[in-house]
């Protein structure tokens, strides 16, 4: 391996795929008949022929974000030098009046991880640290929905959380019912539904809650007390993230550890402040939430030297990577579930998952050079924008 790569280009390839998930006017994934959707494929590539890839949705990674702020400091650069770039890259985002978000430095330096991966041959979880080879999953339900069979009561809650376990789940989070739902939010709704699935499931399953993200204190401190009853492992941002007085307003009161901060904006910054002040008890973070794996290991290290544990949020290569090789977490999240979606569907652009699990509840690391991803490039060339 040479240790002087050059980057000569950055492409962004826009492709059709098909999904099968759809976004309600909140913002949530709900289960649809098969539909198009574009992606985006952004390629980092060198002199020596090695190209780093990462698979994004395409406004992230749009001309004129990529044009003005991520050429100028990646072309003709030394690719390995990922802390170096994260942190120009980022120092161009003040500049930039935030138009240059954390999203898309984010997928940038996940496609050096994948280029230094490639370049070295070694998976980039070994490339981190290699911490372990394999990871307990937890099932990570859609939010609630009014769909016959689907997750519209406390029963189809119940009934699902017994279908997970049987596919091999240890644990399970629950995302319940969030406007537009009729009727959502609700305390008492969401209660219901943490009761039945602790009721399918006995005590031997893992579960946490991940409720409506606007509760007032007084609903959240209700909600937390009652799943604390029902032995929850965790209580996941029931209200808005910007107010971290409120969090340590509510961690205080409660036994159940709460975690967060998840959609806080801030990167590691923003995770100290959390762990430093007593706002969450499982600080959390996830590499498209802080600007990529960089600064999420940043985070583990942080909560490592708090003794705070921390989970990492989301599934996906990047999160797989960093869950292995940082050791960070109890779990891997792997979702979004639904009653009606097959979760290892294997959509047109990819050959196979990442995150296969077997019937113990096991993820196993890539083996695979870089992130792991089995991108289809053919049906790409194939279906390009
Ligand atoms: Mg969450």
């Amino acid at each position: 391996m040479r240790p002087d790569l050059t980057i000569t280009a950055l492409r962004v390839t826009r492709f059709r795929t098909v999904t099968r998930k759809i976004k309600d006017s909140d913002g949530h994934d709900h289960p649809c008949d098969p539909r198009e959707m574009v992606m985006a494929l952004l390629s980092v590539e060198t002199d020596a022929g090695v190209t780093g890839e990462v698979l994004c949705p395409p406004a992230p990674v749009r001309d004129e974000l990529i044009a003005a702020y991520i050429r100028p400091v990646l072309l003709g650069q030394n690719p390995f030098d990922r802390e170096r770039l994260w942190q120009a890259m980022a120092r161009w985002q003040r500049g930039s009046a935030q138009q240059l978000s954390d999203k898309t430095i984010g997928y940038v330096d996940q496609a050096l991880w994948d280029l230094a991966g490639k370049a070295t041959g070694l998976p980039v979880w070994r490339l981190i640290g290699g911490a372990r080879d394999r990871v307990p999953a937890y099932g990570s339900t859609m939010c609630g929905d009014d769909i016959p069979g689907g997750l519209a009561t406390p029963d189809d809650y119940g009934r699902f959380a017994q279908a997970l376990v049987a596919k091999g789940y240890t644990a399970i989070k629950l995302h319940t019912w969030m406007p537009p739902v009729p009727g959502a939010p609700s305390v008492r709704m969401d209660l219901a539904a943490c009761t039945a699935v602790r009721e399918a499931t006995g005590p031997d399953v893992a579960l946490m809650l991940d409720a409506n993200h606007w509760y007032s204190r007084t609903e959240a401190l209700t909600l937390g007390r009652g799943i604390e009853a029902v032995d929850y492992l965790w209580y996941e941002e029931p209200m808005e993230e910007a107010s971290m007085s409120s969090y340590r307003w509510l961690a205080d009161q409660l036994a159940i550890p709460v975690i967060g901060p998840e959609s806080a904006p801030g990167k590691h910054f923003t995770r100290a402040e959390w762990a430093a002040s007593g706002a969450c008890d499982i600080l959390r973070t996830g590499v498209n939430d802080v600007g990529g794996i960089t600064p999420a290991i940043k985070c583990v290290h942080l909560a490592q030297s708090f003794n705070i544990e921390i989970e990492v949020h989301g599934g996906g290569a990047g999160n797989i990577a960093l869950v292995g090789g940082t050791g960070a977490g109890r779990y891997y999240e792997r979702g979004l579930l639904h009653p009606h979606l097959d979760h290892d569907e294997v959509p047109p652009h990819l050959i196979a998952n990442v995150d296969p699990m077997d019937a113990t509840g096991y993820v196993t690391m890539p083996t695979a050079p870089g992130l792991g991803e089995a991108i289809n490039h053919d049906y790409i060339a194939d279906n390009q924008v």
